[in-house]
């Protein structure tokens, strides 16, 4: 899932210019607690207590699907054409979910985003998230022995562990576990012990460009 963190709330108020409408989204931001029913009706008190105008509330189950967005935009039309601005409690891809699909309304319309996009996280329980994966583009897990050095070392070092390494721990927050530490002992319960000694190249960052776009074949 997609984690966020809310932006201050000074900067979301400044940012609204008149009314406003208020979009969450029902996956990961409520698991983020970022945008679900709780954090959207708490942010539409905040917004009224400040004398901005909250013109109405909807909770999209996954502001990344653009066509639930537009399906949602098209319900809520009425109030959303009598707002000056339309604020988004969701990740960046729901943002501009909301742009793409509010172009068709009225480009003029502002869409504010409230929340910052941090990482794609795992959830470990209902209050904790652990980024396991930085969205690469080259996957190395099945050199590493499913443990990610790009993620979990904070160099993102592709041959370790670095000199730093001490008692098991990693040179750059003590609290944390060597990530090549980790590797090392999965790949010798594992007897694969073969791919980390061999010296893996520099990534190729390359991959990591905007690909626009993924279209598959035939439905689900
Ligand atoms: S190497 Fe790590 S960051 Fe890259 S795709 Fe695999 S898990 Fe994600
Ligand atoms: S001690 Fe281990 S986890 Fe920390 S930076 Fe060095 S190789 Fe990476």
């Amino acid at each position: 899932m997609i984690v966020t963190k809310q932006k201050t709330l000074e900067d979301i108020i400044k940012k609204i210019k008149g009314s406003t409408f208020i979009f969450g989204c029902g996956i990961c931001s409520d698991t983020s607690r970022t945008g679900g029913p709780k954090e959207v009706e708490a942010m539409r008190k905040i917004l009224e207590n400040n004398s901005i105008k909250v013109n109405g509330t909807y909770i999209i189950d996954a502001m990344c699907h653009l066509q639930k967005v537009k399906k949602a935009v098209r319900d809520n039309e009425e109030s959303i054409k009598l707002s000056e601005s339309v604020l988004v409690l969701s990740c960046g891809s729901g943002v501009q979910s909301a742009v793409s699909s509010l172009s068709s309304v009225d480009k003029t319309k502002k869409v504010i985003s409230g929340v910052d996009t941090m990482f794609i996280g795992n959830i470990e329980s209902l209050s904790s998230l652990k980024e396991m994966c930085s969205l690469c583009g080259e996957c190395v897990l099945n050199e590493t022995a499913g443990i990610c050095p790009v993620t979990l070392c904070p160099k993102g070092l592709l041959n370790g562990p670095c000199g730093g390494m001490k008692n098991y721990k990693c040179e750059v927050d003590e609290n944390l576990d060597c990530a090549w530490v980790k590797i090392y002992e999965r790949s010798l319960v594992q007897n694969s012990l073969e791919d980390i000694k061999k010296i893996a190249s520099p990534k190729d960052y390359s991959v990591k460009q905007p690909v626009g776009a993924i279209k598959f074949k035939g439905s689900h």
